[in-house]
């Protein structure tokens, strides 16, 4: 079988070797190399492995359309599903420091809360049970995701975390519950404080990115909220100065959840704006009335400084929001994005 040489460099300029054979695909091959790259559902539909070919012939197999960026050329390809002709160079749209070398994390944690925050959405609170290596610690990178294993079955699930790093094994999520999902009716009509979930990660190369000053502005739909919580969070901890911006849309007044958690992250970070938006509104909404890709059209028409941009939620919002970015300008590397697809 023939092998070839792939060179793959992250965003902060890394470089990392592996070979893959012709009838493997890219993500298993550098598993092989014990090179944990991000990724999720590994069937081309979730979009988490998401890079540029930037030298070399490939192959993309089948795949969801819907999990590569609008835009994304012939270049744009599944790391899941790239199967190589020739040589390849490959550019990573994140830093090493979201790549693993060893072995994903696999820990039981309980569930400590469960709470309704809106019609069909839960906020899931976990502590991780302490072992050898990690002690009790929850550790990860603001903006990285989970993936929850269904009870029972054989079946794992993505979700983004909502806080912090910490000592105590604190894991929180913000979960839309989709009807006749495995895991959402699982939680619907199983799952109670005490339980005991696996969880596997962190994983995910969706977060901060450093590049000075520059203004954040954060859009998320629905739970797309959970990894801003996060990365805000984070800022608040740090107390990073740089001017920040969160646009957070629902369709209707009484589905924006966390206004609470928002307030107390305003406390703690005063230059941050909130900008609720919603898209039908009743007759006593005083926000902004609209999509957050609205919001953020408007504002970036008057924008002194293009700011790096975060994108979150269900895949129509974000091509939207890239459109619109595109439209005034914003170098692509300024606009970072995860995208909350099905997992099959
Ligand atoms: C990296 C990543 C991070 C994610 N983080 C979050 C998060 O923080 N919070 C959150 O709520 N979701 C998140 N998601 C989405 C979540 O993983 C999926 O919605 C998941 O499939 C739900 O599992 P389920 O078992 O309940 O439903 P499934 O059994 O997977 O699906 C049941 C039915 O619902 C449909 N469906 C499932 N999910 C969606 C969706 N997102 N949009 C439209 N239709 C859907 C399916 O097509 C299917 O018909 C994330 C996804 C990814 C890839």
């Amino acid at each position: 079988m023939n092998t070839h040489a792939i060179e793959l460099t992250t965003r902060d300029g890394e470089q990392l070797r592996f070979e893959c054979a012709t009838d493997q695909n890219l993500l298993e091959a550098a598993a092989d190399a014990h090179i944990v790259l991000p990724a999720q559902c590994g069937q081309g539909n979730c979009g988490t492995c998401y890079a540029d070919v930037t030298h070399g012939d490939f192959t993309l197999g089948k795949h969801n359309p819907a999990a590569l960026p609008d835009g994304a050329g012939a270049s744009g390809t599944l790391l899941c599903c790239t199967f190589p002709k020739s040589d390849l160079r490959i550019s990573l749209p994140f830093d090493h420091d979201r790549i693993l070398i060893g072995e994903i994390k696999v820990r039981n944690a309980e569930i400590t809360a469960i709470d309704s925050v809106g019609e069909n959405t839960l906020r899931l609170e976990l502590r991780l049970a302490s072992n050898e290596d990690d002690g009790s610690m929850a550790e990860f990178e603001p903006g990285q995701f989970m993936e929850l294993e269904v009870p029972g079955r054989d079946i794992k699930r993505a979700y983004s975390l909502a806080n912090i790093s910490n000592w105590d094994g604190r894991l929180e999520f913000l979960i839309r519950l989709q009807p006749g999902g495995l895991f959402s009716t699982w939680l619907r009509e199983q799952a109670a404080v005490g339980q005991t979930l696996i969880v596997h990660g962190p994983k995910g190369a969706f977060g901060l990115y450093e590049s000075g000053l520059r203004p954040r502005w954060f859009v998320a739909g629905g739970t797309g909220l959970a990894p801003m919580l996060s990365m805000l969070r984070r800022m608040a901890e740090f107390q990073e100065p740089h001017p920040a911006r969160l646009y957070f849309g629902a369709n209707r007044p009484e589905e924006l959840f966390c206004q609470t958690e928002l307030k107390a992250l305003q406390a703690e970070l005063p230059q941050l704006q909130v900008i609720f938006c919603v898209w039908k509104p009743d007759n006593n909404w005083q926000g902004f009335c609209g999509t957050p890709v609205d919001a953020l059209t408007q504002d970036l028409a008057d924008a002194a400084v293009l700011p790096d941009i975060y994108l979150c939620g269900p895949p129509a919002l974000i091509n939207a929001a890239e459109a619109a970015a595109r439209a005034k300008g914003v170098p692509d590397k300024q606009v970072l994005s995860e995208r909350f697809l099905p997992t099959v």
